[in-house]
């Protein structure tokens, strides 16, 4: 049962097992992702509200 996985950055196949950078492919993928990340964090100036009161209709399936 072997997890097929595509790096989320490069869109490679991913090695699962004994691979410490999973769910990337590598190291330079892993830090691509952290940068991103961080990037993203930093820029965010648009309240939370605004977006969790689109995403709770979607869940909570109201009529
Ligand atoms: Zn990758």
């Amino acid at each position: 049962m072997a997890r097929k996985l595509k790096c989320p950055i490069c869109g490679r196949p991913v090695v699962w097992r004994g691979n410490p950078y999973r769910p990337f492919c590598s190291e330079r993928c892993q830090l691509v992702d952290l940068d991103r990340w961080f990037s993203e964090e930093y820029r965010v100036s648009v309240p939370r509200d605004l977006w969790e009161d689109e995403e709770k209709e979607g869940e909570d399936g109201k009529i």
